[in-house]
């Protein structure tokens, strides 16, 4: 797991603990969801762990695949809630990969009326 010890809280917890405006559109005990600040699709959700040990998914399907399989849930109840039966699920690892925020969260894209989203 990255060394997380002695570095800043993430944007995400910050958002979690109301220092950052932005509204949870669902939760549960262990993973919240936010709208994306620059959608990049008509539907675009951010799920995220409510505890940021884990920075990205490879860490996080090592150390807690439940938490992992809870995120997949949560994605599909919001992208429902939404007005989406289907989605895409992403999860940008690394910064080659276009990663910027080090607080494993999934990407959810769709359109409301089920073409497919871009993004
Ligand atoms: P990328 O920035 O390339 O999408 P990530 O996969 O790390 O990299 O995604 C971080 C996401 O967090 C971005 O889509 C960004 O728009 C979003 N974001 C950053 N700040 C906020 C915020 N305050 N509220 C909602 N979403 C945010």
């Amino acid at each position: 797991m990255t060394e997380r010890v002695g570095t800043e809280p993430s944007i995400f917890t910050r958002i979690l603990r109301g220092e950052i405006p932005s509204e949870i559109v669902l939760q549960t005990d262990d993973v919240f969801v936010i709208r994306d600040i620059a959608p990049q699709a008509p539907i675009h959700l951010l799920v995220i762990p409510k505890a940021d040990e884990y920075a990205d998914v490879v860490e996080l399907a090592a150390g807690d695949p439940k938490l992992l399989a809870s995120m997949v849930e949560v994605a599909r109840v919001a992208a429902s809630q939404a007005g989406a039966a289907d989605f895409r699920l992403i999860f940008n690892t690394g910064v080659g990969a276009g990663q910027t925020v080090f607080h494993v969260h999934a990407h959810v894209l769709a359109t409301r009326f089920g073409g497919l989203a871009e993004a």
